[in-house]
C-alpha cells in the first residue's frame, strides 16, 4: 500500500519571462513503512516537491495523493484539516514555541486538534527519544538536538500516516544530526511511520531505505539501500 503518490506534477512561479518551471513531470510513490530522502542541488525542486505532496502547496498541474485521498479534490479546510490529522512536520527551524514546555510543544497539535495522543504510544515515543528527563523544558533550555527530538515527538505524537522533514538536520552538528536521523529510522522501523525528508546531508542516505535524485524539476536518478558514499 501507498502512503503517497505523486503524478505527473508540474509547478511553475511566476508568469511570463520571469516564468520558473520548479517541477517538470515528478512522478514517484512512497510506500508505506519506507524511509525516503529526497536530494540534489540547490534549485532542483526538492522543497518544492515536498510542498506540494505534504498540502503546504499546490501543484500546477498533476495529482497527489495521500492514502486514498486525492489532494486536488480539497477545500481549504479540509486540506487543513488532513495535514493536521494524517501528516507530521518536521522543520529545519525546529519551530517550537519558546513559551511552552517540551511536553506541551509535544502535545500541541493534538491539544488544537481537540485530540489526545494515545497514552502508551506517546509513552513509548518519549522513552525512545531520551525526553523523558526533558519534558519540562523549554526549548531556550534545550540543545539543538534535544529540540529537535521534541520536533520529531510532535511529528509522531498523533500517529500520522507520513512524516515530511525539510532538512531536519540542516542546523545540527553531527551527533545531533546522526541521532535525528536514527529516529526517523526507528519511527520506520519500530513505529512502522512513513518518512519523507528533502536533505543535503550525504549522512541520510545510510538511514534511509531509498535516495530520490532532483535535478532541474525532474527525477534523474533513483537509489535503492543507498550508503553515504554511493550518494557523494
Ligand atoms: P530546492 O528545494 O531543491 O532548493 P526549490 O523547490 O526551493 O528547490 O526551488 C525550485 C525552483 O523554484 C528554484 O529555481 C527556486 O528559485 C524556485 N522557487 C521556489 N519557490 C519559489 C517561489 N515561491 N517563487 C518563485 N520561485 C520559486
Ligand atoms: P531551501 O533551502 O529549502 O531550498 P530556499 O531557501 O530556496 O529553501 O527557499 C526558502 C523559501 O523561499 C521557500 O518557501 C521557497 O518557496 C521560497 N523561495 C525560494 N526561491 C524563491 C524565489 N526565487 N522567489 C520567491 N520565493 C522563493
Amino acid at each position: 500500500p501507498l502512503a503517497a503518490r505523486a503524478q505527473n506534477l508540474n509547478k511553475t512561479y511566476g508568469s511570463g519571462d520571469t516564468q520558473v518551471r520548479a517541477l517538470d513531470g515528478v512522478s514517484a510513490d512512497f510506500a508505506r513503512g519506507e524511509f525516503t530522502a529526497i536530494m540534489g542541488p540547490s534549485g532542483s525542486g526538492k522543497s518544492t516537491l515536498m510542498h506540494c505532496l505534504a498540502g503546504l502547496d499546490s501543484a500546477t498541474s498533476g495529482s497527489v495523493m495521500i492514502g486514498d485521498t486525492e489532494l486536488t479534490t480539497l477545500s481549504d479546510k479540509q486540506m487543513t484539516q488532513l495535514r493536521r490529522d494524517r501528516i507530521g512536520f518536521v522543520f529545519q527551524a525546529f519551530n517550537l514555541v519558546p513559551t511552552l514546555t517540551a511536553l506541551e510543544n509535544i502535545t500541541l497539535p493534538l491539544d488544537i486538534a481537540g485530540r489526545k495522543a494515545d497514552p502508551s504510544w506517546l509513552d513509548n515515543v518519549l522513552t525512545r527519544l531520551g525526553l523523558k528527563d526533558r519534558l519540562d523544558h523549554r526549548p531556550s533550555e534545550l540543545s539543538g538536538g534535544q529540540q529537535q527530538r521534541v520536533a520529531c515527538a510532535r511529528a509522531l505524537a498523533g500517529q500520522p500516516e507520513i512524516i515530511f522533514g525539510d532538512e531536519p538536520t540542516g542546523n545540527l552538528d553531527s551527533r545531533s544530526s546522526g541521532e535525528v536521523l536514527a529516529i526517523l529510522r526507528a519511527a520506520v522501523g519500530e513505529f512502522g511511520q512513513t518518512v519523507v525528508i528533502v536533505t543535503h546531508d550525504p549522512r541520510a542516505a545510510s538511514y534511509a531505505d531509498r535516495v530520490v535524485f532532483l535535478a532541474d524539476g525532474h527525477i534523474v536518478d533513483e537509489l535503492r539501500d543507498p550508503t553515504a558514499e554511493t550518494v557523494l
